[in-house]
């Protein structure tokens, strides 16, 4: 095979003969006018040069490589084969992308998960205008790294279709695109809403196909991340409790004061863990805090849960141990996309 290579594809052109075996099958991206035949695994895609090199320079790279005149090289319904090391369904997500947007992302519906994931792989690897940033912008808003915009959040996604397992596949999406930034989100989505073992068989689940992108070791880090929350809400979001500030010193019921305080205490203990940690994932009035609580002293608990709260969300990239060097240094070259938009 005669290999080329530019901005890290590789590109091979099969000898004659070679490039079609009775086992590779045509997409239903196949078009008649097509003027290039991409090959994925074993599927083949006929599709225009013009398209693919007017939104990726990588493409525009490889067309420009002078194509082999000789009669010998292969060729595929008329059309050059450009052989990739991509996934098929990665390809046909890209055709889908770029001929079948409307039918992709409407208003209407939600996008796959895996288009999302089509457009980080590849929009890195072929530098495709927009892909990542979009991508990026779809995970952001669904999982944000700010705690107010997260309790705006609606109980269901507003972008992406929601399917079984969905948070252990962004999980692995974003280690393998390093997007730390939705991590956190999404790992105390996972905590709230499995037990461990649950925990457990999600990331399983995925691992064939992406256990080698893991950065952390999981389930083991979500646990422990587990266990940091629990121990943050009785040490921190909670510490109004027992600490002292609470009846207040402008309480107009103490007794009745001091009974909510012990009620919230006998409600807690009774709490898994899995539980308990919603009284820092969910907001102060989620979680009924006020009950039985006079106003002066509801104010100060409310106050004091705020604050901690915030405080244990600014950890919890920390919690999860996602602050490990390997995170650094290896996020999109924004300059470079830059580049390409202009
Ligand atoms: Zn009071």
């Amino acid at each position: 095979m005669a290999e080329q290579s530019t901005s890290n594809v590789t590109v091979g052109i099969m000898p004659n003969g070679t490039s079609s075996s009775p086992l590779v099958t045509r997409s239903r991206f196949w078009f008649d006018d097509g003027n290039i035949v991409l090959q994925a695994e074993s599927t083949q895609f006929k599709l225009h040069r013009s398209v693919l090199a007017s939104q990726s320079p990588v493409f525009r790279d490889i067309f420009s490589i002078p194509q082999p005149t000789d009669s010998n090289e292969a060729t595929v319904d008329g059309c050059p084969v450009v052989h990739l090391q991509d996934s098929e369904e990665d390809i046909e997500n890209l055709c889908g992308l770029l001929y079948d947007t409307l039918r992709i992302h409407t208003f209407k519906k939600k996008m796959e998960l895996s288009h999302i994931g089509t457009m980080l792989r590849l929009g890195r690897k072929y530098r495709f205008k927009h892909f990542r940033s979009e991508a990026l912008h779809l995970l952001e808003h669904e999982f944000p790294s700010d705690l107010a915009e997260s309790d705006a959040n609606a109980a269901d996604y507003q972008y992406i279709a929601s399917t079984t397992g969905i948070l252990f596949e962004v999980a692995y999406l974003a280690h393998e695109n390093c997007i730390k930034s939705v991590l956190p989100g999404v790992y105390v989505l996972i905590c709230l809403n499995h037990s461990p073992q649950a925990m457990k068989e999600g990331f399983d689940l995925h691992r064939e196909k992406y256990g080698h992108f893991l950065r952390t070791e999981e389930p083991l880090s979500c646990l422990l991340g587990r266990e940091h929350i629990h121990r943050a809400v009785s040490q921190k979001t909670l510490a109004w409790l027992y600490d002292g500030s609470i009846p207040c010193s402008k309480c107009v019921n103490v007794a009745a004061c001091n009974l909510a305080r012990t009620n919230h205490v006998l409600d807690i203990m009774k709490r898994s863990i899995q539980s308990a940690i919603r009284f820092f994932a969910d907001t102060w009035l989620q979680n009924k805090l006020s009950a039985g609580l006079c106003t002066s002293c509801s104010g100060v608990a409310m106050y004091a849960y705020n604050t901690a709260r915030e405080e244990v969300w600014h950890s919890l990239p920390e919690y999860f141990g996602l602050n490990a060097p390997i995170w650094d240094g290896d996020d999109v070259d924004d300059e470079e996309e830059k580049e390409d938009m202009d």
